[in-house]
């Protein structure tokens, strides 16, 4: 044996997105279950025989998904949410569509993100269920590739700890307890796999790399042993990703026969540790060095120098190159990118890009730097051109990205309140919305056209403003206090100021997996970040023309521009918050300009960036607030600041949510009221602030009584004065009726709830 090169998992939608729209033809009903799996194995082998042309040694089956893993790992045990169809055995197709996307009369299970990445997976409900192994995954898998193709694959299954701890329906004592449940199937898949011959499995451990107790820590070495009992020749690769181990010396001394480690996200960590503390001898390393989370092209000299750091510690036969996570979170090929200009082209590298690099990290620590020469020196020419291109050297935009002066509003909250009250005339309990209204058909197909250059910029402009100027009379027919344009000329709310902002680089088909088949395309921040000219000021003071009602600005906040877009790797991602913040305040202070006195900056992402280790987490909101105050700072104490997050779990971080001094905060509420109200009981929120009054995720238009009966739970926990109504999020996805009808019966719950504030008083 000799050092080789492995792949953890690779992207599932297809060069084209071929995955998700086979995918949506079977759920439209065009497909039938015969003809669907058929092309879904097709596509599955495709990617397999992809691996093995590129020449990676260790190839992973069992990673494909036609969803989600982490509810495939749940299914093989037979773990379906009673509110759905099942008795018992192999769960259905239908079914498992069902669970991730609900039916008429259940709801689909939650789905949340997976670790600090923007990938979402469908939560297990555990509650009392009683698995059992309905279907051995791995081992299906892996017949399927040896069968097919002569692959000797390396199946790929979550591990039991994570696993557990990434689903609910229990209590965290019943953690250990829970895991042992589980424990004999797993036994039962290792047992089986043994039998088949199969040499190595990749479990999946990432929450190793979390923050656990001490009871789940105690759990590894269990858990563990009770596994290589089992199965004592099944070769477990225990693999760890998106951080540092958190208990090294625990970790290594596992009786497994392979860890993996992730050699990008760790902060130099795992390699610390392992040149401070050793590595068995008996065990096989995996060492993630390809970044498998962003899209830059590796510099194979500086790789080649980390593994050689690693071949100090271990032979070089129990050494495996591989990429820093599964492929999944990066996009499948650099191959049909047309119109990416060369110098950055050439310093990028997406899935298949990264496996070649691994297959020459391979060869080239196996056999010197001398026989990768070439493929050395042209990704070390590719890198350095970009550094020093244009795009990475602009003094002006460098120097925004180390801002460090304290900034501040220039009065304090009280006296911004008073202020504002009067000058933008604020009714008592305001009504407004979080910025988007029904994205139509129609207005999508305008902007394709537009985009294609089918219609000019005119028709297109006037098309636009036709649909500011129908919905800005809808909001005041309704009778809202706080109007917005509507958000019409937007696909995405990052993408929309990418595009317009100096740094960033838009792809063709640089699509990756959020959830089920639903793709997104960030956008690469390549370069300086700097304003360029106002984006959004036509389209708001058009909007103010129209209407003696105060009309907000929308705008996108620097942490969410960061965390959904692969940023630049030379420089930490705070460094990026702040020349973006720099080149908001810009647009933030010509909406000012122009007489546009209530802005609201979303940042929807700022809780999913928190680190995965609570001891980073401070340092991270700290970053996080100080780039939304120097993009909001700036303005007269008579403009009002919003802003807008589309999540509740707010204890942990509350602290830093006040920290950011909005004079306004708007948060989706309905799905977990209760934790909410909760966090607001401990602690006391003293500015503006509207907690959603109904779920806009849903077309069900709620009525006024269930309205009610939220504002008042909210007003339980926050003064009246401060309480803003609006819906929970944005209303792009609704239609226009049910969004008007919606409105109505808001507008109409916050004049009765006023009304009978006026007769207490
Ligand atoms: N202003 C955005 C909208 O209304 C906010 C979206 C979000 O929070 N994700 O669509
Ligand atoms: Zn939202």
């Amino acid at each position: 044996m000799t050092v080789k090169s492995s792949s953890m998992g690779y992207p599932r939608i297809g060069e084209n997105r071929e995955w998700k729209k086979l995918l949506e033809h079977f759920w439209g009903g065009d497909l039938s279950e015969e003809t669907f799996h058929r092309e879904a194995k097709q596509l599955r082998l495709s990617y397999l025989r992809k691996q093995q042309e590129k020449g990676i040694d260790l190839i992973p089956v069992g990673d494909f998904s036609l969803y989600d893993h982490v509810l495939d790992t749940a299914v093989m045990f037979g773990i379906v949410p009673t509110r759905f169809d099942y008795d018992g055995g192999r769960v259905s197709l239908h079914t498992y569509f069902d669970i991730a996307r609900g039916t008429k009369g259940a709801s689909a299970s939650e789905m949340t993100k997976w670790y600090n990445t923007n990938y979402h997976y469908i939560v297990p409900e555990l509650n009392d269920c009683k698995p059992l192994l309905v279907q051995n995954r791995p081992l299906e898998f892996y017949r399927e590739a040896k069968q097919e193709l002569g692959i000797e694959g390396k199946p790929v299954l979550l591990g039991p700890i994570s696993f557990v701890l990434l689903s609910k329906g229990y209590e965290p004592e019943q953690t250990r307890e829970v895991i042992h449940k589980f424990l004999p199937l797993y036994e039962q898949v290792f047992k089986e796999l043994e039998n088949e011959g199969v040499r190595w499995i990749q479990i999946d451990e990432p929450a190793l790399v979390t923050t656990v107790s001490d009871e789940v820590r105690s759990l590894y070495k269990e858990v563990y042993e009770v596994l290589h009992q089992s199965a004592p020749n099944l070769h477990v690769l225990l693999q760890t990703y998106f951080e540092s181990v958190t208990h090294y010396d625990d970790v290594i001394q596992l009786p497994v026969q392979g860890i993996g480690f992730d050699f990008v996200h760790d902060r130099g960590e795992n390699l610390k540790a392992i040149k401070e503390k050793g590595f068995p001898l008996d065990k096989v390393l995996a060492a993630g060095v390809v970044d498998g989370r962003n899209v830059w092209r590796s510099n194979l000299d500086q790789k080649i120098d980390v593994l050689s750091e690693l071949t100090n510690e271990i032979e070089l036969d129990r050494l495996i190159v591989q990429p820093s996570s599964s492929l999944l979170h990066v996009p499948v090929t650099l191959k049909n990118e047309n119109k990416i200009p060369d110098v950055l082209l050439n310093a990028l590298s997406f899935a298949d890009e990264k496996l070649q690099e691994v297959v020459l990290l391979a060869m080239g620590v196996k056999e010197g730097k001398e026989a990768i020469r070439q493929e050395i020196s042209s990704s070390v020419y590719a890198v350095q051109q970009l550094n020093q291109s244009s795009y990475r050297n602009d003094d002006v935009a460098q120097e925004s990205s180390q801002s460090s002066e304290d900034i501040k509003r220039k009065a304090p909250f009280h006296v911004r309140y008073e202020l504002q009250k009067k000058s933008l005339e604020i009714p008592f309990l305001p009504t407004t919305t979080i910025g988007s209204f029904p994205q139509t058909k129609e207005v999508r197909k305008q902007r394709l056209q537009w985009r294609k250059n089918e219609i000019s910029d005119k028709a297109y402009r006037s098309y636009i403003e036709k649909e500011i100027e129908k919905w800005i009379r809808i909001q005041e027919e309704i009778g809202l206090d706080v109007l917005v344009h509507g958000e019409f000329e937007r696909t995405d709310m990052v993408e929309f100021f990418g595009e317009k902002l100096n740094g960033f680089q838009f792809t063709k088909f640089g699509w990756v997996q959020s959830y089920g088949s639903r793709c997104v395309k960030p956008p690469l921040i390549y370069g300086e970040v700097s304003f360029e000219k106002p984006m959004t000021v036509r389209e708001t003071v058009y909007a103010q023309s129209l209407t003696n009602k105060r009309v907000k600005g929308m705008l996108t906040g620097p942490i969410t521009i960061v965390n959904w877009s692969f940023v630049r790797d030379d420089r930490t991602k705070a460094e990026t918050a702040n020349q973006i913040a720099v080149a908001l305040r810009a647009e933030v202070e010509a909406l000012e300009q122009n007489r546009i006195r209530i802005i609201q900056m979303d940042e929807p992402a700022l809780r999913e960036g928190l680190p995965l280790k609570k001891e980073l987490q401070q340092q991270y909101l700290d970053q996080a607030v100080y780039a939304f105050k120097l993009a909001t700072s700036s303005v007269e104490n008579e403009t009002q600041i919003h802003t807008h997050m589309c999540y509740s779990e707010f204890e942990e971080i509350i602290e830093s949510i006040k920290a950011l001094d909005a004079d306004v905060i708007s948060i989706e509420t309905s799905r977990s009221h209760g934790e909410l109200i909760k966090a607001f009981e401990d602690s006391t929120y003293e500015q503006g602030i509207g907690l959603g009054v109904y779920d806009i995720h849903s077309p069900r238009v709620p009525n006024q009584t269930e309205m009610i009966r939220s504002i008042d739970r909210a007003l339980q926990v926050l003064p009246e004065n401060l309480f803003w109504i609006n819906p929970d999020c944005g209303l792009k996805t609704r239609r226009p009726a049910e969004t008007i009808e919606a409105l109505k019966v808001m507008v109409s719950a916050a004049k009765q709830t006023r009304k009978r504030f006026l007769v207490h008083e």
